[in-house]
This record gives C-alpha cells, structure tokens and sequence, in this order.
C-alpha cells in the first residue's frame, strides 16, 4: 500500500480513493484483511480478491473477462503484490467468500462515517428505505438461489430478488448527500417478499440500532408485521398507501372532504395536505397511525408546444409517527425522498455500477458480489461527497471520474506500450 501511495506522478482518481479510504477507514486491516473463504490452502489471499472486484465496480468494467484483460496494468503489482488472477478464480473465491465478514465491512464503514459525524439526518431524523429489487434474470440456467416463473409464452425464467436498506443523509450546503447501501437480504425460492425484508430487518435493526428513525417503503409494506416489528424496537414507518378499501384509507377519507386543508409547499409545487392522525381502525397494528395525502399542483411547458398546462397529482401516506414527532410538512419531504432508493441506490448500481450482471451464477457469489458493489459504492460515495474538493466534484462527474479509474486499469507498462508506427 505505502509504494502504491509514494508511487511517483500525479496521483490518478483511484489512487486518491484507495488512499481516502485507507486513511479513514483502514480499509487493509479493518475490512480486507478480515474477510476469508472457504480455501483450505489459499494460494492467493482471500485479501486481493476483494481488492480485484472494488477496482471492478470502482471502474465499472463489468465483467471478469474484461477485469482479466487489464491484468497487464501496473496498478495490480502495486495493489496487490503480486499480479491480478484469472477471471475464473476471481468467480470461483468470491463464491466461497465469508458474507458476514463483507456485512461487517459494510458495517466498520458506516460506523466510521457516524463517528466522524458525516452522517446528517433530516431536522433531526435519521432515515432509511427498504425496498426489493430484482437483479438477474436469465432463461438458460438456475442456481439453488434461483427464483422462477412461468412466462404467458410457457417459457421459465429464473431470476434473483433481494431486499435492500439504503440510509439516506441530508446535503449540507456545498456538498453532495452521502448515501450508503446497509445490507440486502436474498429473497428465497417460495417465500413472500415480506418475510424476507422481516429477516433483513431484524438484522439491521440489531447492528445498526441508531442508524435511522423512520424507515420508507412502498404500499406493499403497509402492514401490520412490518409495523409492528419496527414499532416494537422504537422505530416508526413512512410507506405510501394506495389500498383505498382498507380502514385508515376510508377513515382519513371521510375527513378530507370535510377537513380545511393546510396550505403549503414542495419544490416549485403548490400544495394542499390533509393531516389525519390517531387512526386506530388497522387490525392487528399495536400503534396509533396517522394518514397523510399530499395534492401537489405545478406547471409544466413542453418543449414542443410551449404552452403552459397545469399538473395535479395526489400522494397518500401511512406513517406510525405522531404529529408532535414530525410535522405535515416534514412529512411530505421525507416521503419524497423514498425515490431516491430508485434513483440514487439500486438503479445507480445496476445502471452504472453493472450490479445486477451475474458474474457467477451461484446463490452464494451473487449475493458476495452485491455486498462487494455496497461496500464499493460506499467508499466511493463517501470519498466523492467528502474527500473530492468542491472545485473538482463541480468540474467532474462522476462519470468523468469512472472512466479515469477505467483508463488507469488499462494503463500497460512502459515496455509493454505499442511503439507508433513511423
Ligand atoms: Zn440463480
């Protein structure tokens, strides 16, 4: 590591990462170094082999094979130690990897981060998403963590589902929110989602017992397991409802065309919100609930037409949280925020990160690969929104700095450069 760090020259993108995270968080001795595999007699260290897939996902090359291409680079001997494996072993060792030590990982980053307070909450509130994702689908072949479904054509396909837990932090003025992916729970071949993201949460809920608050998630998630098991450890939940038949849904109902709206704001929209709490009639919830609808109305101007038309839309939520924990309003924003897990967690890390390619297709590699993207995704993410100087995040996207991580890999040595032809 100290002859990657005095390596001479303008330190590139990924150099400058390895050494952020090396110095903040230790991530030789406290991470690396304490994942192992299932090798008796490991002839590479279990070590390089995480090191091989961060570079993977840092530089999003997305595949083995075309990681196995850059085995020229010097990086891999100053890394590593010694040269970059074949594509095969990287598959076959991270199969074999111990997830639990990649879970702690994760874990010894965000606990990094709190205790460096650079994790902001919202006026107060630390707050999570939950959500399942999809990652894989193929027609061809299945593992023993495969998913399956008949097609309308009569076609089976197989696929992975996972639940994943992104905590959500607030920009500070000048400076872009870090976002981590916690932890992802697999989803098991003739089990509801819901089981699955019960299991994921008591998991989290134990290790990151001051993590968040309020908890966001879909409509799917406004029931009574998933209420109560985080109103029994003294969190609250956010989740959309949408189920018009259901108790709450008919009692706030009745009132809004009877209640005075509160008048308010979200982002260039006009608002008007109905606030209903102490909503008792959900069987089974051992809390109070509360429903809030939000009807936002804003104006857009097509490009084509120019002419100005005026758009509605109504939002309504299901929340444990009582008005004097958090307002109207504050609920409006957070419920917003629930997008983000759409667009700046799972789908970031699919679309840009190639998280959802099967780079083995084995239950126990796909779910060490998705640990491998978290745990790279948030050393990144930290180092971008915390390390990177404002000049540079203003000057570079992200994207810029990928493909510069990107060309490092494909750096050769010197002897090892074409000559140009005369
Ligand atoms: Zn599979």
């Amino acid at each position: 590591m100290e002859a990657l760090a005095a390596a001479k020259g303008v330190k590139t993108v990924l150099r400058r990462l390895i050494g952020y995270a090396e110095k903040v968080f230790q991530l030789s001795t406290r991470v690396l170094q304490r994942v192992t595999d299932n090798r008796s007699l490991p002839r590479i260290p279990t070590a390089s082999i995480v090191k091989a897939v961060l570079a993977l996902y840092w530089s999003r090359l997305g595949s083995l094979n075309a990681l196995e291409m850059t085995q020229a680079a010097k990086f891999w001997n100053l890394w590593l130690d010694h040269s970059l494996c074949s594509a095969d072993s990287v598959g076959r060792i991270v199969a074999g990897l111990e997830a639990t030590a990649l879970r702690q990982g994760i874990h010894h980053v965000y606990e990094r981060l709190k205790r460096n307070k650079a994790l902001l909450g919202f006026q107060g509130l630390g707050v999570a998403v939950l959500d399942g994702h999809e990652t894989s689908a193929s027609y061809r072949r299945c593992c023993s963590g495969c998913l399956q479904r008949t097609l309308s054509s009569g076609q089976i396909q197989f696929y992975h589902r996972n639940v994943t837990l992104l905590l959500l932090c607030a920009a500070p003025a000048g400076r872009p929110a870090v976002r981590l992916l916690l932890d992802l729970e697999p989803q098991r071949a003739g089990e509801a989602e819901l089981t699955t993201a019960l299991r994921l949460l008591t998991r989290v809920l134990a290790t990151y017992p001051r993590a968040f608050d309020v908890l966001l998630a879909d409509a799917y998630y406004g029931v009574a397991p998933f209420l109560n098991l985080l109103l029994s450890q003294g969190k609250h939940a956010l989740v959309v409802l949408k189920d018009e038949r259901r108790g709450p849904y008919q009692d706030a109902a009745g009132l809004w065309t009877v209640l005075p709206p509160q008048l308010g704001s979200y982002k260039q929209r006009h608002c008007r919100w109905w606030d209903v709490p102490d909503l008792r009639s959900w069987p089974g919830v051992h809390g109070v609930l509360r429903v809030v609808r939000s009807e936002e109305c804003w104006t857009v101007k097509p490009q084509l037409t120019k002419q100005a038309t005026s758009q509605t839309t109504n939002w309504v939520w299901l929340t444990t949280c009582s008005p004097a924990q958090v307002r109207t309003e504050q609920i409006v924003r957070l419920a917003h925020l629930r997008w983000d897990i759409e667009n700046h967690g799972f789908n970031e890390l699919v679309n840009g990160w190639h998280a959802d390619h099967l780079y083995r297709h084995q239950s126990q590699a796909v779910e060490c690969f998705l640990l491998l993207a978290f745990l790279a995704y948030n050393l990144f993410h930290a180092f971008f929104a915390l390390n990177l100087k404002p000049e540079l995040r203003r000057d570079r996207t992200m994207a810029f700095l990928t493909e510069l991580m990107a060309a490092e890999l494909h750096a050769l040595p010197r002897f090892s450069r074409f000559t140009a032809p005369p």
